[in-house]
């Protein structure tokens, strides 16, 4: 089946500082890894080295035909201690923005994307109501220097998947299981957007803000229905409310929840197919269910901001992301504006407590050379992207 998608569909790769571009000592992440009883994995060390090779993975990108490239910039290295703010790290995103367009690319910036300076982890981090005016601080300081070169801006990335892997499962900094500092974190970081989305549209540039959302489909007994809603309202509901009235919402949507009838989590259903290396479910459908959703809720124009499958076979890639874009086109069909698809990610990458490996790349790195090679999918996708269409 042919799908043509609308003239000016955005399509590009995403990524994130912390992931790719290694070395990024001083932030709560790096010190959770090498903290004694975490569930890490192992430490992000070198990652990709993308630092280093920005240039090359910005070519990869413009080379397989995405207008797009979706990273993050790291708030430890621009402001490394409270209130210092490093004009060497700015000068430095400044030419990675400058590079994407020299290469035709459209960059597009989030201001945080899981990893919080080691002197705001200490201040008390995303539980102390410091956080608010620290992070909107930072967003004038990055957008005073970079904001002319960004094309679209994304404020906080999941702050519901920092909030509940953070402080409700013990899988992201600081590991803790506290309900009551869950729900403190949650306003704080709503908070921090609605200041940091104020921030970015003072200037300088004029770029579409908004904020990336984790997503999924959801599943309960009938009797659980009720329980279902609530608990989806808490960990979406709420952050996709609080971007009503923002310039886009950004959907990130990889697999399903499935809830028993007092709303405890289930885990994946018998028969259905697994994606090992994460442990949850094979579920394209989440893309769609998850667009729909975010239309109703923060009645903003979408991009879908990630979507993609950690698998080290690659054509079950293709097969999942042509599932989840058919799901995308039912979205057109029925009027919702859905602006462009960003897949996650360009590079196998660190895959936080997982470490290096689930392989969600279009791209293939060797952890010792940094040499990269590109994966049947990169092509794949990129000839989608150019023509702004799907044949299968
Ligand atoms: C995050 C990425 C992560 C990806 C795949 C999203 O939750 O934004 O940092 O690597 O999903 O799990």
């Amino acid at each position: 089946m042919s799908v043509i998608f609308p003239n000016g569909f955005v399509w590009g790769v995403a990524s994130a500082a912390h992931q790719i571009e290694g070395g990024n000592w001083n932030n709560d992440w790096w010190a959770f890894e090498h903290q004694p009883g975490t569930p890490c994995k192992e430490p992000s060390g070198d990652c990709c080295d993308s630092y280093h090779r920005y240039a090359e993975d910005i070519a990869l990108v413009r080379e397989f035909g995405f207008g797009s490239y979706r990273f993050s910039i790291e708030w430890s290295r621009i402001e490394p201690e409270d209130g210092e703010f490093s004009r060497a790290a700015l000068d430095y995103y400044r030419r990675v923005l400058a590079e994407c367009h020299q290469q035709g690319v459209l960059p597009v910036v989030t201001f945080h994307h899981f990893t919080t300076p080691r002197w705001m982890a200490a201040l008390g981090g995303w539980e102390s109501g410091l956080v608010v005016d620290r992070f909107a601080r930072f967003c004038e300081r990055a957008a005073g220097a970079l904001g002319d070169l960004v094309s679209m801006g994304c404020t906080i990335n999941e702050p519901n998947a920092l909030s509940i892997v953070g402080y409700v499962l013990g899988a992201f900094p600081p590991g803790r299981s506290d309900f009551d500092a869950y729900a403190r974190v949650n306003a704080n970081l709503i908070a921090a957007h609605r200041r940091a989305y104020d921030v970015l549209k003072a200037g300088p540039g004029d770029f579409p803000v908004g904020i990336t959302v984790a997503m999924g489909d959801w599943w309960a007994p009938d009797d659980g229905q009720e329980v279902l809603a609530k608990a989806r309202h808490t960990h979406e509901g709420q952050f996709l409310e609080a971007a009503r009235g923002d310039d886009f919402v950004g959907v990130q949507a990889y697999s399903r929840t499935r809830l028993d009838a007092r709303g405890m989590p289930l885990g994946p259903a018998d028969g259905v197919d697994l994606v090992p290396s994460m442990g949850y479910e094979y579920w394209p459908q989440a893309l769609e269910v998850s667009i729909r959703y975010a239309a109703d809720t923060a009645r903003t124009p979408i991009y879908v901001t990630e979507n993609g499958l950690g698998h080290d076979d690659d054509t079950r890639r293709i097969a999942f992301v042509t599932d989840a874009l058919h799901g995308l086109d039912r979205c057109l069909a029925d009027g919702i504006d859905v602006r462009g698809y960003f897949y996650w990610s360009l590079t196998d990458n660190f895959e936080w407590a997982f470490g290096y490996g689930p392989r969600f790349g279009l791209v293939e790195v060797d952890r010792t050379t940094f040499v990269r090679t590109p994966k049947p999918s990169a092509a794949w996708l990129g000839a989608i992207a150019r023509a702004n269409r799907i044949d299968t």
